[in-house]
């Protein structure tokens, strides 16, 4: 596979934070592959993934580089940004975060919003924005799209809500999409749903995905492959499979030890069962 994007010898650090956020970070995103950045809270993922939006505050020193593979990219390729300057969806990437109601904006149709970024990004007029907003909400399972389409935020429960967001997120045909902590609001059920949500919209338009999340076992359930990192370094990656089975670095083996120690279930389905 040809790699999506290739990220060599990547340091970021805030300005008046003492450590480097992410150090020395080597790494490179195959184009179709659905790669899934671990770690707890404060690692670095979502920095590695505002760096390769290109979304990194003005407070950010980065070094090192991000080379997007050029016959896959169309500029501008930074994400549209609606309420609270946060980005959604792009032409080139796709963003989903943890708390669809500070993506959404709270005053604005459902319909409006995802129109707009099939407005902005793909040089729609209303009418069409509008029909493609219906088919994405009709994609994403909303109940009685027709209806959603004029229905504000606050009227839908929170998994309906991040079912929205990602429609917005890949309603210009992303080739990457990144989803930060995107499950982690969500109660386990809902959370299962979103996980299979966003597996079959990748899948069916080919998108990279990835997914960023502290739960080791989440990460398994939809990742080729699972990057582990810790205090801003990349300490281990592999297929998911090696990751979980046999892991090399003592960090991946206490948040698998930590995961069993409360869940006893196996992490990877049986051979021959579908995920
Ligand atoms: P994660 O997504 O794994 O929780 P982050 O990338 O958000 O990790 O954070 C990595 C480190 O960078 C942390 O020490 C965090 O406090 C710091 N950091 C993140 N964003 C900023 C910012 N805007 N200004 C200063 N420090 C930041």
């Amino acid at each position: 596979m040809t790699a999506l994007l290739s990220i060599r010898d990547l340091t970021v650090s805030y300005r008046g934070n003492g450590r480097e956020a992410l150090k020395n970070i080597n790494l490179d995103i195959a184009a179709g592959e659905r790669l899934a950045i671990i770690g707890e809270s404060g690692s670095g993922k979502s920095t590695l993934a505002l760096a390769i939006a290109g979304l990194l505050p003005a407070s950010a020193r980065i070094g090192g580089r991000i080379d997007w593979q050029m016959s896959e990219f169309r500029s501008p390729h930074q994400p549209s940004r609606l309420r609270n300057n946060t980005p959604l969806g792009g032409r080139d990437i796709g963003f989903v975060f943890q708390d669809p109601s500070a993506s959404l904006d709270p005053v604005m149709t459902i319909g409006k919003q995802i129109a707009e970024v099939a407005r902005t990004h793909l040089g729609l007029g209303w009418p069409q924005a509008y029909a493609k907003a219906r088919t994405l909400l009709d994609r994403v399972r909303l109940p009685d799209p027709d209806t959603a389409l004029r229905a504000f935020p606050h009227q839908l429960s929170g998994g309906q809500k991040q079912r929205v967001a990602i429609a917005a997120a890949i309603a210009a045909g992303p080739k990457l999409l990144i989803a930060d902590e995107a499950t982690s609001a969500l109660d386990t059920i809902v959370q299962a749903e979103i996980v299979s949500l966003i597996r079959k919209l990748v899948a069916e338009d080919g998108m990279t995905l990835l997914f960023i999340s502290h739960d080791i076992a989440l990460a398994a359930e939809l990742a080729d492959r699972i990057a582990v990192f810790r205090h801003g370094e990349l300490v281990e990656i592999g297929a998911t499979e090696q990751i979980i089975d046999a892991p090399r670095h003592p960090y991946t083996r206490a948040l698998l030890d930590a995961h069993l120690g409360l869940d006893a279930e196996p992490l990877l389905p049986q051979a021959g069962v579908p995920r």
